[in-house]
């Protein structure tokens, strides 16, 4: 049996968890914050929760298809979600008719989109296989056996988990490079450094509003729950309270462009809520204060420019990446990077 450590418990991380899991593997997976799911995670509010990253998924390969079919459970928490026919908005919140992208199902997870990864996650999570709260800095050799690698933990003075003898990095390739980085030098020479920088990810700046009076508003806002829209602050919008199983409580999420985002990476969260206040304003009619505001920056949010492979192993080190950003920016992408790169070490 061979002990494999995960770094990042997001769709990715925990897709190649699982299945190594299954094919006999001991795995551990580090993740940095108190839950799995990563960039499908919610925000819990007092008003109801916020999907604050992947807003709903898509299913196009068939492995997906296969595994939300035959994980048991999971048919119960996905329920597709009516925004099919998401409008394109002009600056003025005008839609444009001609550029209505094709018909494609969005389904989106019960109670939040983070319950798909979490129910993943479970198996791994009983069997004490996740450990949360660890953000691992580095890759080293193991003092104890040099064959062997152990993970340096950044917030733990000291800490190192030693053992492994493998490595998969499943976070966002920015994060990735910097770990590589601080790390040895075999694993600083190896070739997935270079690798990083064939990618590009952009941020973004992501505000999550909600409106107690909700009646009225439901009335006086739009009668749609989702656009793309080509207003220079505003890339996408949409009505949190259409999501089956959510509260009813009207609740918008809105998602700054990457262009905006960069332009204003270091502004602080009251300036940047004031903004796209005021553009939300624009593109919806909807001039009433929120009751509540929520404002987050995602600084590695959307691949701009994938690696063009499903995933790396160097199989001299037996260190590897998986995540997203291998083939594009989408909730599958980052299923089946994880995915690929487990059958591949099988
Ligand atoms: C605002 C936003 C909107 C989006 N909208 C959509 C959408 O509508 N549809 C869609 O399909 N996709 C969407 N996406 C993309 C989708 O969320 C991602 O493709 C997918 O969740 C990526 O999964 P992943 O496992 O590759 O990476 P991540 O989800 O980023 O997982 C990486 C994990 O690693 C952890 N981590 C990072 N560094 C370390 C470290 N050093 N040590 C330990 N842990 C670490 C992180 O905390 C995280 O949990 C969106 C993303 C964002 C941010």
């Amino acid at each position: 049996m061979k002990k494999i450590a995960i770094i990042g418990a997001g769709m990715a991380g925990i897709t190649a968890a699982r299945t190594l899991k299954q094919a006999g593997f001991d795995v551990s997976v580090f993740e940095k914050s108190s839950r799995p799911s990563g960039r499908m995670s919610a925000l819990s509010t007092p008003l109801g929760s916020f999907d604050q990253g992947a807003q709903y998924f898509t299913v196009r390969d068939p492995r997906f298809l296969q595994a939300l079919r035959d994980v048991p459970g999971t048919m119960e928490l996905v329920r597709a979600w009516s925004a099919t026919a998401v409008r394109v908005l002009d600056a003025r919140g005008r839609v444009l008719e001609a550029s209505n992208p094709p018909q494609e199902p969005h389904f989106v997870a019960q109670p939040t989109m983070g319950a798909l990864v979490e129910h993943w996650a479970q198996p791994l999570v009983q069997d004490e296989q996740i450990v949360f709260g660890a953000q691992v800095h580095s890759i080293q050799t193991d003092q104890i056996n040099p064959k062997l690698w152990q993970l340096k933990l950044e917030n733990k003075v000291d800490c190192v988990a030693s053992g492994f003898d493998g490595v998969i990095l499943s976070i966002p390739a920015p994060q990735a490079k910097r770990l590589i980085e601080n790390s040895t030098a075999t694993v600083y020479n190896s070739g997935l450094l270079k690798s990083f920088n064939n990618v590009k990810m952009g941020p973004c700046w992501t505000m999550m509003v909600a409106f107690a009076q909700a009646p009225q508003l439901a009335y006086l806002g739009p009668q749609w729950n989702a656009a793309k829209s080509i207003h220079h602050r505003i890339a996408w919008l949409s009505r949190e309270s259409s999501k089956p199983s959510r509260s009813h409580v009207e609740r918008w999420t809105i998602q700054a462009s990457t262009t905006w985002s960069q332009e204003h990476l270091e502004d602080d969260h009251e300036r940047i809520q004031a903004k796209l206040l005021k553009a939300f304003s624009e593109l919806t009619g909807i001039y009433t204060q929120p009751s509540q505001v929520n404002v987050k920056l995602w600084a590695y949010a959307k691949t701009l420019q994938p690696l063009g492979i499903s995933h790396q192993w160097d199989s001299s080190l037996n260190i590897g990446t998986c995540g997203d950003w291998h083939l594009g920016h989408r909730v599958e992408n980052a299923f089946v990077s994880g995915l690929s790169l487990a059958m591949n070490m099988i």
